[in-house]
């Protein structure tokens, strides 16, 4: 089969905004133009396409990251030249804090994106925030500043917090016509034309000289020329050889200054600024078009890397339908009509519906059913899907978020996407016994889905501990279990998730000898503990071959001459990890130790696996206790907005929170406060915030490390646990 799109009219773009800049409703304006989606629902009638679990709607926020295909072809071109339409694959994004891990994983998958800022805040902290993960990722981006209608806004002021505070390589493609009730359409600073959107979405663009006879103001034009030669100007730069013409006095035609804007959007070179109003149907359009102008196809971007995982030896695959196929799962869902479905991008090759596919993570292979390809409002089924295609497999039992599915004779292991580790936990107890043997079930299909949802449970009280990123975090994942697995449980109080290591050296024994009739059980292990190195990224490569690292743990392996055979080391290893598990102090997880085995001995007969487990296990413990251990806790950043009249008071309660203030902005009308603070003190910041600052302060934290805690606040932690 051919595929049914030249994959240089691809784009796998994501929307990314903070939270209530207008995302959602910009995707539903998107829908709409593309011709998927027939009526235009609002956020607060709950009508939203892409936002199909029953808690976003309530809450109006964006939480799993659906990818949905539509179609585009620019205004500019003839619409009935089908040469011209492209496929646009979008991945959403939430905007909330909480959930940056789908931002992550998002980042992950798509080439370009469209960043959306409210018109009147301009950028926001989540904004940066993102924009660095999109920084990281090396993701080409174009602006959309939004809400040019609402009473407030400023085209100008966005633009130039995105210049101050995300990149002085944001240049403006438009200047907005009109703003407030007064904002009518857009001037496109590079064709120099006005566009309105007539009709009642707005569906028709109509374009107009830059002339009084068109109606558009003497001022407005002279700001249009001067920006417009700023723009030619910033595109120039880019390329030597133009610049130098330019220099001269050459004017580049349209198409070269296209081209060449393209190539520098796609190298991160400039990020161009659009403007417009998705409520009140205005420039979305040319919003679209852009993607189609200077976002990356697949075949823009830099070829994908990964390993061959018998040798470890690093491989790449390129966007081509003839390369042995290779894609990536981002995400599992819960679809309403077929249920589990794995969303997926394929990286090179092809895939047909019903075929076996090899994962190298679980060396198993399994066969895909069904593969779908989700639009706004309807699935549809396709026989086979190619290099730069994104879509939804059922029929994957074993695969999660970040495997590699591949050919099973061309073996790749893409990179995995990284996911922090969870700060935060709660105790977990189902109603009845009917509920207990669902929870189980409904928690692992969770964790399944949500890489950072962590389910696991407390070794002496036999209880279900569930982590996740934040408080919002874990009550949606409860309320999830209530209602599509209808678990009834009782959930404690969200507490902080500690973590503990060591600070010294030590060494230890560990013995599990026992003869009591029959076969005995002989384990016997020597090692010596110490603080897990930092390596550099050169060095982790470089690490010699009796060294393995996981995160947190490292295990040496320095047994001469078989004193342990070969088959209790793995043994050996599983039993400092569950050692280590453990805890010392207060029973939290040790991380950053680093194990050497270096001697013990056997027994030929009694000696087995369990034997030697346990003995290590016992010996890690040991060991650790000795090499001076501590209590971990996680520090977050945070980021404090108030007027000036409350910031002594925000500084001082900060400060009594054992916060670190580290620095202050003004932004606005208002003070930035940004310090690093214990999150065990963050409980109910919002509700404490808002009191002191007659609710016209706001804040965002992200997790930012791990630190060890005072002596006095360790043995509280210690008191609390016993
Ligand atoms: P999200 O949180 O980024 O997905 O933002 P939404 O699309 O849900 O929008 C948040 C609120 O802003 C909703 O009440 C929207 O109706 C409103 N909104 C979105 N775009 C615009 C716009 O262009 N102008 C105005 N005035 N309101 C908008």
């Amino acid at each position: 089969m051919e595929r049914d799109y030249p994959l240089e009219k691809v784009r796998n773009i994501g929307i990314i905004a903070h939270i209530d800049a207008g995302k959602t409703t910009t995707t539903e304006r998107v829908l709409f133009y593309t011709g998927v989606s027939h009526k235009i629902g609002e956020v607060h009638d709950g009508e939203t396409t892409t936002d199909w679990m029953e808690q976003e709607r309530e809450r109006g926020i964006t939480i799993t990251s659906a990818a949905v295909t539509c179609f585009w072809t620019p205004t500019y071109a003839d619409p009935k030249d089908k040469s011209k339409k492209h496929r646009f694959n979008i991945i959403d994004t939430p905007g909330h804090i909480d959930f940056t891990v789908e931002v992550k994983r998002s980042l992950r998958v798509l080439d370009g994106a469209v960043v959306v800022f409210d018109g009147v805040a301009g950028v926001e902290p989540q904004s940066e925030t993102n924009w660095r993960y999109a920084d990281e990722a090396k993701v080409p981006r174009v602006c959309l500043v939004n809400k040019l209608d609402r009473t407030g806004a400023s085209f100008e002021h966005s633009f130039a917090t995105i210049l101050d505070r995300l990149s002085k390589k944001a240049v403006r493609m438009q200047i907005p016509i009109g703003l407030e009730e007064k904002h009518e359409g857009v001037i496109d600073l590079l064709r120099m034309k006005a566009y309105y959107f007539e009709g009642e979405m707005g569906n028709k663009v109509i374009e107009k000289d830059l002339s009084a006879e068109a109606g558009i103001p003497e001022s407005l034009i002279e700001e249009a020329k001067k920006y417009h030669s700023e723009l030619v100007e910033k595109i120039v730069e880019t390329d030597e050889a133009m610049m130098t013409e330019y220099l001269e006095g050459i004017i580049p035609d349209m198409d070269v200054l296209k081209k060449t804007l393209r190539k520098a959007v796609i190298a991160n070179e400039i990020f161009p600024v659009f403007a417009g109003s998705a409520l009140k149907n205005k420039g979305i359009q040319l919003v679209l078009d852009a993607v189609v102008d200077y976002l990356p196809a697949p075949t823009d971007i830099p070829p994908i890397p990964g390993i061959n995982p018998d040798t470890d030896e690093p491989l790449v695959r390129n966007a081509s339908d003839s390369e042995p196929f290779a894609a990536l799962a981002f995400k599992v869902a819960t679809d309403p009509f077929v249920g589990q479905i794995i969303f997926f991008r394929v990286y090179s090759g092809s895939l047909m519906a019903g075929s076996y596919v090899y994962n190298p993570r679980t060396r198993n292979k399994e066969r895909i059913g069904r593969i779908l390809r989700m639009h706004a409002n309807d699935r549809e089924e396709v026989k086979q899907v190619f290099a730069g295609e994104i879509a939804a497999a059922v029929g994957l039992k074993d695969t999660i978020t970040s495997d590699t599915i591949c050919d099973e004779n061309n073996p790749i292991e893409l990179n995995r996407i990284v996911f922090p580790e969870p700060v935060i936990q709660l105790r977990i107890e189902p109603k009845t016994k009917a509920d207990q043997e669902k929870m189980g079930m409904a928690l692992n299909r969770l964790a399944q889905e949500d890489p950072t949802f962590k389910v696991t449970t407390d070794q002496e009280t036999g209880e279900t501990i569930i982590a996740g990123m934040g408080e919002l975090h874990l009550e949606i994942i409860v309320d999830r279990m209530k209602r599509e697995f209808t678990v009834e449980a009782n959930v404690g109080k969200p507490q902080v998730a500690y973590r503990e290591t060591i600070t010294g050296n030590a060494d230890a024994e560990g013995k599990y000898i026992k003869q009591s009739g029959g076969r005995g059980n002989y384990g016997h292990v020597k090692i010596k503990v110490k603080p897990m190195e930092m390596l550099t990224k050169e060095e982790l490569e470089d690490l010699p071959k009796n060294t393995k690292r996981s995160p947190g743990f490292e295990f040496i392996n320095t047994i001469k001459g078989g004193v342990i055979p070969q088959e209790y080391i793995a043994p050996c290893e599983k039993g400092f990890k569950e050692g280590l598990d453990r805890g010392i102090l207060a029973g939290f997880k040790m991380v950053n130790v680093s194990v050497e085995l270096w001697d013990g001995s056997y027994h030929e007969v009694d000696s087995n696996e369990m034997a030697f487990k346990i003995a290590s296990s016992m010996a890690v413990q040991d060991a650790c206790r000795r090499a001076n251990p501590v209590i971990l806790e996680p520090m977050m950043k945070v980021e404090v907005i108030t007027p000036d009249k409350f910031m002594g008071d925000v500084t001082g309660n900060l400060s009594s929170k054992r916060g670190l203030i580290e620095g202050m902005e003004d932004r606005g009308m208002n003070k930035v406060i940004k310090a690093i603070v214990p999150l065990s003190e963050m409980f109910g910041y919002m509700t404490g915030l808002r009191s002191m600052t007659e609710g016209r302060a706001g804040f965002t934290m992200e997790f930012f490390r791990y630190d060890i805690v005072p002596n006095n606040v360790a043995e509280t932690i210690i008191a609390a646990r016993k």
